[in-house]
């Protein structure tokens, strides 16, 4: 008989927490808090790791990760400028998966999959079905950074990359790889905050083996996300020669507040991650609440500025439809 056996992170997945009431429970919260009774009811459902919610408070309706991920009434909510595509993929998307958006650089969209579903995040509302560069696609998304020469950085996005499978991530490296012109691969992922056992050592093999410089761009949005098996998976990725950033979304009732930004550039830069970027929330639907003005983010980095070394400030960045790169805020 034969059997195959799930890689152990695939199990992790399939064991997340994906009814909102079922993780307030876990976390001896009253589920009513969150939904005013009613199951919320929303095309974008609820998925969250065991091992996250692990790292987050019992008892409390605030902790930072849990309003990462805790469906809430508040998505229902509509504001003027916000929109399913509020950063301009749509046009920027110059064949199926690719998107062209800023000079030398070019995205591949590999997946519309994730480890977990963050509330505020901006492809909450991407038609990830029909643009990505996988499978039946995949050709298409190589001829184009086959042609076009100033590309010399592809950017592995989604969804999260690192939820495809071995096989499949490294026959992608190997066929971008012969493609002269691109130098440096870039991996754009979550995952080694949300699911780090996903980060296997084939995974570290492949990236530290690749011809590419390769830079990794986690994501994480407050400090308690960065836990001893957090920090194991960075310090196994930096000594395999991989550059390690970190970008972050300025999040009301989540990260708002320069002492909780001053942990976490901290705590990054302990683990061995410098911090990046701090984005503006993009105004997808459904996230009015997170939201942040211009002159609070500033006032906050500003202060933020002031208590670290300049190399532990993320730049302050929004987007915008149609600009050449992302937008520094102060
Ligand atoms: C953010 C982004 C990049 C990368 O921009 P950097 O400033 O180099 O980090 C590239 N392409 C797209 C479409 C992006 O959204
Ligand atoms: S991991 Fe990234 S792409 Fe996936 S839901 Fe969260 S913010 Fe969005």
């Amino acid at each position: 008989m034969i059997t195959r056996t799930i890689p152990s992170w695939h199990q992790s997945l399939i064991n997340a927490f994906r009814q909102p009431d079922e993780l307030a429970h876990y976390l001896q919260i009253d589920p009513a808090i969150f939904h005013s009774g009613q199951g919320l009811n929303t095309k974008f459902s609820m998925l969250a790791p065991r091992g996250f919610a692990d790292r987050m408070e019992k008892g409390n309706h605030k902790d930072p990760l849990l309003l990462q991920v805790m469906p809430r009434t508040e998505e229902l909510h509509t504001k003027h400028g916000y929109s399913c595509d509020p950063v301009g993929d749509a046009d920027a998307t110059v064949a199926p998966g690719v998107l062209h958006k800023y000079s030398s650089r070019a995205l591949l969209i590999t997946t519309g999959a994730c480890a977990i579903h963050c509330r505020y995040c901006f492809r909450r509302n991407f038609p990830y079905s029909d643009s990505n560069a996988c499978s039946d696609n995949l050709h298409q998304a190589l001829e184009y950074l086959q042609a076009n020469r100033d590309i010399t950085e592809v950017i592995l996005s989604g969804g999260d990359p690192l939820i495809l499978s071995d096989a499949a991530l490294k026959s992608l490296v190997l066929r971008l790889e012969k493609i002269g012109h691109i130098q440096r691969l870039r991996i754009h992922s979550r995952i080694p905050v949300i699911l780090p056992e996903r980060v296997t050592p084939e995974i570290i093999n492949l990236l530290s083996t690749s011809r590419f410089q390769t830079i990794l761009v986690i994501h994480s949005n407050h400090a308690n996300e960065l836990d001893e098996s957090v920090s194991q998976t960075m310090r196994q990725l930096k000594q395999a020669g991989i550059t390690l950033l970190n970008q972050s979304v300025l999040l009301r009732g989540i990260n708002d507040n320069p002492a909780t930004l001053y942990n976490l550039s901290n705590r990054l830069f302990s683990i061995g991650i410098l911090p990046y970027y701090l984005h503006m929330l993009d105004h997808a639907l459904g996230t009015t609440h997170f939201e942040l003005s211009a002159k609070e983010a500033t006032s906050i980095h500003l202060q933020l500025q002031a208590m670290l070394p300049g190399y532990l400030v993320p730049k302050l960045v929004y987007e915008r439809a149609g600009a050449k790169s992302k937008l520094l805020l102060s």
